[in-house]
């Protein structure tokens, strides 16, 4: 179901159930508010567990008075009003304490959302509240003006993070992504430094080119095309659980004809899509009245090179996107695997991919089936929906062990000898 339809008390159990799922907040931290038509607040319970809440347990405030439910509102309930009262646009509040973002609040140093353009478009630049006791007026002051200054994500000193939106799935989808920004950035630091893009460069990301494709009418739907959105479907479900993508971030695209594809659309909830979202792209034609991803002329320039690709995956994993900010690639002989599903890996400079794709088309081949591109995304291709998926699994995989090895010492590739080997016995070309 999507979220604009969903009561407060609905929402705020399933955004919930989504931060602690992941791993973004303990039992007994975080809390999340709506702030509805009527002016009355909707908010998360004190001292409940977090992992087994349900829409019973959901308080509905109207100035300091409960007006709804059986439960005290979270202790942080002061600085959930104040912002409201601060910002009339931001109607939900969500604030956690994910161990990656508490890490940049211990050190005081503010995430750059800027390595990124994706994560610049849905963060912003981070704002920054001093410390203050939980559950003062002193905090919900201190974040409230920081909000006011006009940031929608504040880091909390010693504490946390808030993030807010004009609607939860917003408020969501900022603070996931800050937090993919901040995990980015720790591993990072082990391979060097992250460059930030200039605002000029972030522009460029920002052309919309998808927009410009002409609309067209959809022929009846094959059996072919079905059972492909359903299996884009669930491979980008399963992307999303796997943490390969966020909510805002991640294509996935299939060949239908040799001159037809699917792609997912622009700007929907990566973990709510369903069948019916991707879009047909037909003879350079987009399906009436849908927008596909902003990598759709990449997409097509690729099928239109390339006959023996049939899907294209794009997607930023922490640990394939640490390499990418830093400027880095990855060398594949790891291990067989690696060696065999991913080859050798380009690094794209960035932009290329908004402004170059013809050309990029070409250096994409199922001989060189992968590129990191740089201050985006890891970009993977496959005879299949299934090989381009592996591709992206076996990428930030690699990614996570070339980290942690490099804290345990210096990493041994595989020779050539060994490498030749494995070429002949895979038939590697
Ligand atoms: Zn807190």
């Amino acid at each position: 179901m999507k979220y604009e339809y969903m009561h407060p008390r609905e929402q705020l159990v399933t955004i919930m159930r989504r931060v602690y799922g992941y791993g973004m907040t303990t039992t007994s931290g975080g809390n999340i508010s709506i702030l509805d038509e009527s002016g009355d607040i909707w908010i998360t319970p004190g001292g409940i567990d977090k992992g087994s809440l349900t829409e019973g347990d959901i308080v509905r405030m109207r100035g300091d008075t409960v007006v709804e439910g059986t439960h005290p509102p979270s202790s942080e309930y002061p600085f959930h009003r104040a912002i409201f009262s601060r910002r009339s646009d931001i109607r939900a509040v969500l604030h956690a304490h994910p161990a990656a973002l508490v890490a940049f609040s211990l050190v005081r140093r503010i995430p750059d959302t800027s390595i990124i353009p994706q994560a610049r478009a849905v963060c912003g630049a981070v704002g920054y509240a001093p410390y203050a006791i939980p559950g003062s007026e002193e905090l919900g002051r201190n974040l409230a003006d920081a909000f006011a200054k006009g940031f929608d994500s504040v880091l909390l000193e010693n504490h946390g993070v808030a993030t807010g939106g004009r609607d939860l799935l917003e408020a969501f989808q900022r603070f996931e992504t800050l937090d993919f920004c901040a995990r980015t950035l720790i591993n990072a630091s082990s391979l060097g430094e992250a460059r930030a893009l200039a605002p000029e460069e972030i522009a460029l990301s920002q052309q919309a080119k998808n927009l410009r494709l002409p609309e067209v009418d959809p022929l009846p739907r094959s059996s072919p095309e079905r059972s492909l959105r359903r299996d884009m479907r669930e491979m980008v479900h399963r992307a999303y659980r796997q943490r390969l993508m966020t909510s805002t971030e991640g294509t996935v695209s299939a060949r239908v004809a040799s001159d037809s594809f699917l792609i997912s659309p622009f700007g929907v909830d990566r973990s709510s899509l369903d069948e019916s979202d991707f879009v047909m792209v037909r003879g350079g034609s987009r399906e009436r009245g849908k927008v596909p991803s902003r990598a759709v002329v990449l997409h097509q320039e690729i099928y239109a090179a390339q006959p023996k690709i049939n899907a294209i995956a794009s997607a930023q994993s922490p640990a394939v996107t640490a390499f990418s900010v830093t400027g880095r690639t990855l060398d594949s002989a790891i291990i067989p695997e690696s060696y065999v599903v991913l080859r050798g890996i380009p690094l794209v400079r960035y932009g290329r991919q908004f402004s170059d794709e013809h050309a990029l088309a070409r250096e994409i081949s199922p001989g060189s089936p992968v590129a990191f591109l740089e201050n985006d995304a890891v970009l993977t291709t496959g005879a299949t929906l299934t090989q381009a998926f592996d591709r992206l699994e076996v990428a930030e995989f690699s990614a996570r062990a070339v980290l942690n090895a490099m804290k345990l010492g210096p990493i041994v590739r595989i020779d050539e000898a060994a490498l030749d080997a494995i070429a002949e016995k895979f038939g590697l070309v």
